[in-house]
């Protein structure tokens, strides 16, 4: 016996002891039967579990989705390794560093501008940094001040932006994390989250807090969810089930928090969730469900009824994502449009995400996440009691956070005021249905273009019926206009804000000519009897789209995408 020499003389005498036993068929024996015993029962445990998946699948999916599912992976598999071969390797990695230093040369100017790598030896006065601060925001640019760009800017009026700036002025060192030091922040937090609750007709008993942005909404609202389940029902493999037209930050918390993505197809004529679908994929494993109202590939609201009463009858959580509609869609009623019931006042929907930094007109930086009851808010809350820098207390991810930011998200609300976001509403919302009008009821627009679904509040989603639509996305830039390309399908859309309300008959006008400009291009081709454009022709929309939709694998698109981040941090 090799292994048991170095024994204590104790210890091995009951060692051989006990193997004595064991050949006597004593207790031990019974020991080695219970290994085999728990051996079988793990397996048994695993194939159940094995099994389970596999029929969640089947009812998720159906025979055919599943079968379908397989094929696209295996395909996006083979591609992948397809990739990878030495030669292709080479050829991919080739065009897509030609692709990211075009891109580079386009979005960080060479020549003719200082750049600055470190530290000045002396610091400068603050009259030099004044015009270097002037020079930086007078940089050639894509011209929001014109209501030239979708979204982005949803305000942008001077007098809203000087009370916001001596907001910031006055709480320049303000952090949140210090009430006792400023308390005033934590008075104007407080009542920010309250105003947004009202909005949005949050029973008693509800709760909120304010984050960085709608992706930190999203995440917290996701985390909440995801404790919740575990600690009520001890559910360790979390899922969600997503409409796919939901914000890219669900799949962003999924990817951060580890819980299984599930994705429904939102199908025309509607462009909204099927809620048969998302019904179907609930299993024991469900934590959230997630609609939005609107969405912003194509500003359509979900049918948020429809996802209460399920999320009511299997008792599971309902997000919806009021991130982009924020203060638009609680007046909609109001200013006399058409609306559909979004808010708490389904019984199901148990929290909400909106973006004060929206239609609120809040500086950037500023957002709110409502939850029906404090236990759901307090799930998304971090508290370390042992840490050697004291109990640690926060609400959600940061630690320090701009005080300043917070007091101008205040002033705004109180500024614009109900009526004021009542007024923007009528403007913006009646503006985007003056736009879909025109082009529904336009003789060449109208015969080219399929606005997708039947968008009630500021984004019109268009398709192209006979052209690449890219190519008029394209076309709109060169005439200054930044539109989104969308994919799954190609589209294009436009999010109208108070900028671009004033322009709007210029957008209708350009989109014209382009749409125009287009069909002759194609006319043309078509009589030199040539099918495919050449590649020379392509717009920077048309390229990468026109790439990224025909890859079963999407890797190549992924290196493109990282390339571009790396060139933000090109000093
Ligand atoms: C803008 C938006 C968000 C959040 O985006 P942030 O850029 O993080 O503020 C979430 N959902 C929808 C529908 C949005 O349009």
């Amino acid at each position: 016996m090799p292994g048991t020499s170095r024994m204590p003389i104790s210890l091995r005498e009951g060692f051989n002891n006990a193997r004595k036993r064991t050949r006597a068929g004593n207790p031990l024996a019974l020991g080695v039967l219970n290994l085999d015993l728990i051996r079988n029962l793990v397996f048994f445990l695993f194939l159940l579990r094995w099994a389970r998946r596999a029929l969640w699948k089947l009812k998720g999916r159906g025979l055919l989705g599943t079968l379908l599912e397989v094929y696209l992976d295996l395909r996006r598999i083979l591609y992948g390794y397809f990739l990878r071969l030495p030669g292709v390797r080479t050829t991919v990695r080739k065009q897509v560093d030609e692709a990211v230093s075009k891109l580079q040369s386009k979005l960080v100017p060479g020549t003719g501008t200082t750049r600055y790598l470190t530290l000045p030896k002396e610091g400068w006065d603050r009259d030099a940094v004044r015009k270097e601060l002037e020079t930086l925001a007078s940089m050639d640019h894509t011209r929001w001040e014109d209501g030239y760009v979708s979204g982005a800017v949803y305000h942008g009026e001077d007098d809203l932006l000087q009370l916001q700036t001596e907001a910031y002025g006055k709480f320049t060192v303000a952090n949140p994390i210090h009430p006792d030091v400023f308390p005033g922040v934590r008075k104007m937090e407080a009542e920010v989250v309250a105003m947004v609750l009202g909005l949005f007709n949050a029973p008693h008993g509800a709760a909120g807090v304010s984050t960085s942005g709608g992706t930190e909404s999203i995440l917290m609202a996701c985390l909440s969810a995801r404790q919740k389940a575990y600690f009520e029902r001890g559910v360790t493999e979390p899922e969600m089930i997503l409409p796919e037209t939901a914000h890219v930050a669900f799949r962003k918390a999924g990817e951060y928090f580890k819980i299984k993505i599930h994705l429904v197809a939102c199908p025309a004529p509607s462009y909204q969730v099927d809620t048969r679908r998302v019904g179907r994929l609930i299993n024991s494993n469900t934590v959230l469900l997630v609609g939005s109202a609107p969405n912003f590939p194509h500003g359509i609201i979900d049918d948020i009824s429809s996802l209460s009463k399920l999320a009511l009858k299997k008792k599971i959580p309902l997000h919806v994502d009021c991130c982009l509609g924020s203060f638009l869609v609680p007046f909609l009623d109001k200013a006399g449009f058409e609306s559909q019931p979004f808010d708490f006042r389904l019984k199901g929907v148990t929290s909400i995400s909106c973006d004060t930094h929206k239609y609120g007109f809040a500086p950037k930086g500023n957002s709110t996440v409502l939850y029906r009851t404090q236990a759901l808010r307090q799930y998304q809350y971090y508290v370390d009691p042992a840490w050697s820098g004291g109990v640690y207390a926060s609400p959600g991810i940061a630690g320090s956070r701009p005080g300043a930011l917070i007091a101008a998200c205040w002033a705004s609300l109180m500024s614009v005021g109900e009526a004021g976001y009542l007024e923007s509403c009528t403007q913006i919302v009646g503006t985007t249905k003056k736009l879909i009008e025109h082009i529904q009821s336009h003789p060449i627009l109208s015969t080219e273009l399929e606005i997708l679904g039947n968008p009630l509040v500021s984004v019109i989603a268009f398709k192209s019926k006979t052209l690449n639509i890219y190519d008029i996305a394209d076309g709109m830039s060169a005439k200054g206009w930044h539109l989104n390309a969308l994919q799954n399908p190609p589209a294009i859309h436009v999010a109208l804000t108070l900028p671009i309300v004033k322009v709007w008959e210029k957008l209708a006008a350009d989109l014209e000519s382009v749409v125009e400009a287009e069909q002759e291009k194609e006319r043309a081709l078509v009589a030199e009897g040539k099918k495919a454009k050449g590649k020379s022709q392509q717009g920077d929309a048309a390229a990468l789209y026109g790439v990224a939709g025909s890859l079963p694998n999407k890797s190549v698109v992924v290196e493109l995408a990282t390339g571009f981040l790396d060139i933000l941090y090109k000093a």
